[in-house]
């Protein structure tokens, strides 16, 4: 096998993993490190997820600021929101979603 160049290296969670699996990996599944460390290519360090759910992962905040909003004491995906405050999706999506707005504002009739 070759060891050397970056290609290989970065192949190697994907190897690892489809060999505990016993098939191969799909373009969709991202071969995670679940202690962070990119080089423990151990079968216990890895885990497989989906790209979404992998971007999720690493990025939480970001995704609650999309998706979840707390409000009044009660959190809720935006579109449950909106359907009960009868406001447009797509307004405060875009306004929670560049995070600079408070949810009260977001929330504010148009
Ligand atoms: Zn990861």
């Amino acid at each position: 096998m070759i060891t050397h160049g970056k290609e290989i290296y970065k192949l190697q969670h994907r190897k690892v993993m489809e060999e505990k699996l016993g098939r191969k990996l799909t373009k969709e599944e991202i071969v995670h490190h679940k202690n962070g460390n990119k080089k423990d290519n151990n079968p216990k360090n890895l885990e497989i997820m989906t790209r979404a759910e992998h971007q999720r992962h690493h990025r939480p905040h970001l995704n609650y600021c999309k998706y979840f909003v707390q409000f009044n004491g009660e959190t809720k995906s935006i579109s449950q929101w909106c359907r009960e405050l009868n406001l447009s999706y797509a307004n405060v999506f875009n306004r929670i979603n560049n995070c600079d707005w408070s949810v009260q504002k977001a929330f504010q009739k148009q």
